[in-house]
């Protein structure tokens, strides 16, 4: 019987006969030590991701073969970006397994940000979006932070079964697999890593003890991410790479603030008040008048206020408009993707407009 050969970057199934197709290696290089197929080779070596052929329902068909297991479920999602990367649809896909929801990239939240309540936020939103989950645990897959209670909260929730790594596109689930196979073994890099979403083909097994693996499995594609609408250059500015360093602005009513030509925050009625906003420090932030917001945004969407650049401008799609009217505790306003802003504790009425799809939540301020 002829052995499967799978890429050691992404684990999907080596093929020789169709370069359009995932797998593809040369036949030439087939024999290489260890192999790696096309895609990922072009990643490693020269920084360049190439869109994959595979349709939406087929990472989800993929990802529903785990509700057949007996396993626990590690369900990975972005600290900064929870709604945008949540993914409601996948635990229906996973079955009855237990699921533990691991945030990643805590690196990014400023120091002084509550992790406790961030944690209880988490696991009160899933829970609002239908998933009740065992644990939450917060990490940094780059700095190596909080790596020791997840391991140890996996090996007790896994009770000797598989363990099924799922997560959105963009997540950090490869940097996170990778950190804990190069712990466990010491090898670097084991799992290709990128910054584009879709990196992640196959089901990749790492054996955790005789009877047991942990699985790698395909990012799903989340269309409600703010991402799917950018350029790779915008998404480089709203990406935060460094700790997030909080900026302060005293704003009176009737003004409106531009986050890049994102999202649009209009004050519209309270004293004056400081709005701290929670961005990656080099996305840009426009103040104005409310009455000469519509103004701006029509003349300068692209230059002045990007992203989105003036090429992407196109795609982006038409903001919608909401309206919170908040009193009694400091708030945070949630942007999926981008950040938050946190409100004070006073009677304010602010409209937030935003893609449609984008949806803005608010939550217990974290700091
Ligand atoms: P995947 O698509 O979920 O497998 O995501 P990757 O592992 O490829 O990571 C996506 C991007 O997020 C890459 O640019 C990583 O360097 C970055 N990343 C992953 N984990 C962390 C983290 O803990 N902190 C920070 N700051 N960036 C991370």
């Amino acid at each position: 019987i002829e052995e499967k050969l799978v890429c050691q970057g992404c684990g999907v199934t080596i093929q020789s006969d169709n370069k359009e197709k995932p797998g593809f290696v040369p036949q030439s290089a087939l024999s290489n030590e260890p192999v790696i197929c096309q895609r990922c080779f072009r990643l490693k070596h020269y920084n360049e991701v190439q869109d994959v052929p595979y349709t939406d329902g087929d990472f989800l068909e993929m990802i529903s073969q785990i509700a057949k297991t007996k396993s626990l479920v590690v369900k990975i999602v972005d600290v900064f970006d929870f709604n945008g990367s949540f993914i409601k649809s996948l635990h229906r896909l996973t079955g009855n397994n237990p699921i533990i929801l691991v945030g990643n990239k805590i690196d990014l939240l400023p120091k002084s940000t509550n992790l406790s309540r961030l944690k209880q936020w988490m696991k009160k939103s899933a829970k609002d979006m239908g998933l009740t989950v065992q644990d939450v645990f917060l990490v940094s897959s780059k700095t190596g932070r909080g790596f020791d209670q997840v391991k140890h909260g996996i090996e007790s929730y896994r009770n000797k079964r598989d363990v099924y790594v799922v997560g959105c596109t963009n997540v950090g689930k490869s940097t996170f697999i990778n950190y804990l196979i190069s712990e466990s073994t010491g090898a670097k890099d084991a799992i290709t890593t990128s910054y584009f979403p879709g990196t992640t083909l196959g089901f990749i097994d790492i054996p955790l003890d005789e009877r047991s693996s942990l699985y790698d499995t395909p990012g799903v594609i989340n269309r409600q991410q703010l991402t799917h609408y950018l350029s790779s250059e915008d998404i480089k500015m709203i990406t935060p790479t460094k700790e997030i360093k909080p900026r302060v602005y005293q704003i009176n009513s009737q003004q409106t603030l531009f986050v890049g030509g994102l999202i649009r925050i209009d004050y519209i009625k309270g004293e004056k008040q400081p709005f701290v906003l929670y961005f990656a420090n080099s996305l840009s932030i426009h103040r104005t008048k409310l009455e000469k917001a519509d103004q701006l945004y029509y003349t300068h969407l692209g230059e002045l206020l990007t992203p989105p650049s003036k090429d992407s401008r196109g795609e982006y799609p038409p903001l919608q408009e909401r309206t919170f009217k908040l009193s009694g505790e400091k708030t945070d306003i949630v942007l999926p993707g981008l950040g938050w802003i946190a409100v004070p504790a006073e009677p304010i009425t602010i409209t937030i407009s935003s893609p449609a799809d984008v949806s803005v939540s608010i939550r217990t301020a974290l700091i």
